[in-house]
């Protein structure tokens, strides 16, 4: 259906529905107000009529000869009805001055059925009403019949009408009006916000919407608006800072390739300062290539491209491999790495998102405790969690610095020997953790760090007790 003929701006069209409205409303009420007023005037009529009737039998006066005559006064001249009285045989007794000029047609066809009932019949300028019925005056039986034209009603009520009819568009106009003025004062906020909206772009997301009034419609919908402004500027300032920190971090690897190829090449070499060189690129290559791969996790992770699988994962088993795998590392640095399983421990996730977590925390709290060290893995469950702690007895981590260390591309304070991060463990590790439904957070130990993984436990030696056993891949939300 076309509704081309439908006012496009809200303004207008709020206008025409308000105008509309008027005017039904306005109609019917005119209406109402019409219909009861010509009843009204109707029933006055006809009381009138039944009164004259009962003042026509009281004013009757018996004449000598036994004859009726009736008194005519100024007053009943003036605004006498139609009076005609008969006998009940049809012969004519009296009539007002007004019968005798004013002939009613119909009334001696009515005058053989006095019923008292009252008759419209055609008049002149109006219909003319009658009422006939008889009466007993001076011990005689008499028919009367009383009449009064319709013409004083019509007019009132044309008059009326007229009122009505001519008010109609005066009130609809100025609702008309009024209702533009309203809605024009209403809206103006939307045209401010409009305008404001249509100067903010991606390199002015720092500006607001106007916000007349917080506790009306329009105040929340800017509020709203404005907060979500909010969030899209510092996921834009957290694009541009990621952006910023992954070309930088790409380009230190690649810069450090090419300068050693370039010496590499600046003086002829035999085979073993040639495989110096190449395992000294491959070394920065190796570098460049783990970090593309945690940019990769992160950003799939972003997409939602990552599905993590539903296996029982048994965490005392996991804690021991992963120790078993970074033991050189912590051998290295004379430091003792121990695995302390506290009872059983299992959840239900993915198994090689969860290592890479660990991994992650066991790799730092290595880097980051001094020759000599202790490094302790415990492995636990209670109270419908299982916990895996890494503790380390190394720097720890500032008060000031701990909301961020789990931010991308954050560094704190470097170890002193050894080669520093890129700011990403951390954060894959946070993302891994709750990505499996559980939380990864910091708290201090002692002069070092403790990290606690929290996942929740699985029950594996019965069905009903482990749930989600063999539930279907999850999507993790972005870390
Ligand atoms: P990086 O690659 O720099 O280690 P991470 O995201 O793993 O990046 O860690 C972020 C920062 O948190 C590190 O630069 C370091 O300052 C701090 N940090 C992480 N783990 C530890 C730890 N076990 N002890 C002390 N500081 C830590």
């Amino acid at each position: 259906m076309s509704r081309r003929w439908f006012p496009r701006s809200l303004r207008m069209r709020l206008t025409a529905l308000h105008v509309a409205a008027m005017v039904l409303v306005v109609t019917l009420y005119a209406a109402a107000v019409f219909a009861l007023e010509a009843r009204n005037a109707s029933r006055g009529l006809d009381d009138r009529l039944r009164s004259d009737f009962r003042w026509a039998a009281d004013m009757a006066q018996t004449n000598r000869d036994g004859s009726l005559s009736w008194f005519e006064s100024d007053e009943w001249q003036e605004d006498s009805p139609w009076l005609n009285v008969l006998t009940e045989n049809g012969e004519p007794i009296f009539r007002t001055a007004l019968a005798r000029r004013l002939p009613v047609p119909g009334s001696a066809a009515l005058a053989r059925n006095p019923d008292g009932g009252i008759v419209a019949v055609p008049g002149g300028v109006a219909p003319f009403r009658i009422l006939t019925g008889r009466a007993r005056v001076g011990g005689q039986r008499v028919i009367i019949q009383v009449g009064r034209s319709e013409a004083p009603m019509r007019q009132a009520l044309t008059e009326l009408l007229l009122v009505l009819v001519l008010g109609l568009p005066l009130s609809v106009t100025a609702a008309g009006l009024g209702g533009y003025w309203l809605a024009r004062g209403a809206l103006a906020p939307v045209d401010r916000m409009a305008e404001r909206a249509r100067a903010i772009t991606a390199e002015r997301l720092g500006e607001r919407l106007p916000v007349d009034n917080p506790a009306d419609e329009l105040g929340r919908l800017a509020t709203v608006f404005n907060a979500t402004l909010g969030r899209l500027e510092a996921s834009f300032r957290e694009m541009r800072r990621f952006t910023a920190n992954v070309s930088h971090e790409l380009r230190t690897p690649l810069t450090a390739i090419r300068s050693v190829g370039e010496v590499g090449l600046r003086e002829p070499r035999d085979a073993a300062g040639y495989r110096q060189v190449i395992g000294s690129m491959l070394e920065d290559a190796n570098r460049l290539a783990n970090m593309v791969d945690r940019l990769l996790t992160l950003s799939r992770a972003d997409a939602g491209d990552v599905k993590v699988a539903s296996d029982p994962v048994d965490l005392a088993a996991l804690a021991e491999h992963v120790a078993a795998d970074l033991g050189v590392l912590a051998e290295e640095k004379d430091q003792s790495l121990a695995v302390q399983l506290d009872g059983p421990a299992h959840c239900v996730g993915d198994r090689i998102v969860l290592r890479q977590a660990l991994i992650n925390l066991v790799d730092n709290a290595i880097k980051y405790t001094p020759r000599g060290g202790t490094i302790g893995i415990r492995v636990a469950a209670a109270n419908g969690q299982a916990a895996v702690d890494v503790s380390d007895t190394g720097c720890g981590i500032a008060p000031e610095l701990r909301e961020r260390v789990f931010d991308r591309f954050y560094r704190g304070p470097q170890p002193e020997a050894g080669e520093a991060g890129a700011g990403l463990g951390l954060a894959i590790a946070k993302w891994a953790v709750e990505a499996n439904g559980g939380t990864l957070a910091y708290s201090p130990a002692g002069d070092g760090s403790l990290f606690r993984m929290r996942l929740p436990q699985a029950f594996l030696d019965g069905a009903a007790r482990h749930p989600q056993l063999g539930a279907a891949p999850r999507t993790p939300a972005k870390p």
